[in-house]
């Protein structure tokens, strides 16, 4: 009997793709550290003129920071290669300029401005310390201030995420044609050390206020950013396949886009969460395959 819950993706089966997507953190590396097996593993595909692209949920840095990482780590790969939430969003907002014609309020940080920034022609504002008015803290604002107009409200990872920032976008956001964009809904962020509370965290106190308008998910397993693979890069969902350590993102991210789906075993999800996957209704959580990098030859 096989030791893992789904089957091993073979070495003959697992270069009969055309395109290869990777998470990132607990895929290709763990911080700094690539993951065993995984450089010489996308070498190999890129040598075998294979399409290879970095699906990751962190939108707290543009692409082009997120390559001067990547290549550091000796990953071979090319900025068009990496998609993050704001690849999303920024292609979103081009073919939607009526989101971009004021200001953009953004919960997020100096990485994710940069990023939005730099691609439209836009100003984003809302980072940072933005302390309550009343400086005893007690009690709420009797008025506050939505110093600029806003267009929509991006939420991404945000230290400074506080009380004031959640009624301000709440306010934007009563403006029905104000647009409410999620970079993802991670529960929790990679670290090692203790446990930090991810995006998810920002967008659900976000999504209760502002009840019942729905925000659009940019990141992983959100729809925009398949269609995205799908329609600009012209991927064949039959002919690709998705690495990834989690099944809530990235496992499902695959299934729900028709991609083959790989669970890796080198980060947050453990064979318990496949078994429970297994046994739970939400089938899409369930990877095809398991598979080491070490295990090519
Ligand atoms: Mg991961």
């Amino acid at each position: 009997m096989s030791e893992h819950p789904v089957p091993v993706l073979s070495q003959e089966d697992v270069f009969n793709y055309d395109a290869y997507l990777f998470d990132a953190d607990g895929t290709l590396w763990t911080h700094d550290e690539p993951i065993p097996g995984a450089i010489k593993f996308v070498q190999e595909l890129i040598s075998r003129n294979k399409k290879v692209f970095i699906i990751t949920n962190n939108s707290s840095r543009s692409t082009r920071r997120y390559l001067q990482k990547v290549t550091r780590l000796g990953f071979p790969v090319e900025e068009k290669n990496i998609i993050s939430p704001n690849t999303i969003i920024i292609d979103f907002c081009k073919r939607n300029p009526h989101f971009i014609r004021k200001g953009i309020y953004l919960i997020g940080n100096i990485g994710s401005k940069e990023a939005l920034e730099e691609a439209l022609d836009v100003e984003c504002f809302g980072i940072g310390h933005d302390p309550m008015p009343d400086a005893a803290g007690e009690g709420f604002p009797s008025t506050i201030t939505l110093e600029k107009e806003a267009s929509c409200v991006v939420v991404g990872d945000d230290p400074h995420f506080s009380y004031l920032k959640l009624i301000k976008a709440t306010n934007f956001l009563a403006d029905p044609n104000c647009g409410f964009f999620i970079a993802n809904e991670d529960a929790t962020l990679p670290n090692d050390t203790y446990i930090l509370p991810g995006t998810g965290c920002f967008a659900a106190a976000l999504r209760t206020a502002v009840l019942p308008r729905e925000p659009v998910l940019f990141g992983k397993p959100g729809e925009p950013m398949g269609r995205y693979l799908k329609n600009n890069l012209e991927l064949n969902p039959e002919k690709t396949i998705m690495f990834g350590d989690r099944l809530d993102t990235d496992i499902k991210f695959g299934s729900v886009n028709g991609f083959d789906t790989c669970w890796v075993r080198t980060g947050t999800h453990s064979v318990n969460d496949v078994n429970r996957a297994i046994d739970g209704d939400d089938k899409s959580l369930v990877p095809m395959f398991t598979f080491s990098f070490t295990d090519v030859q």
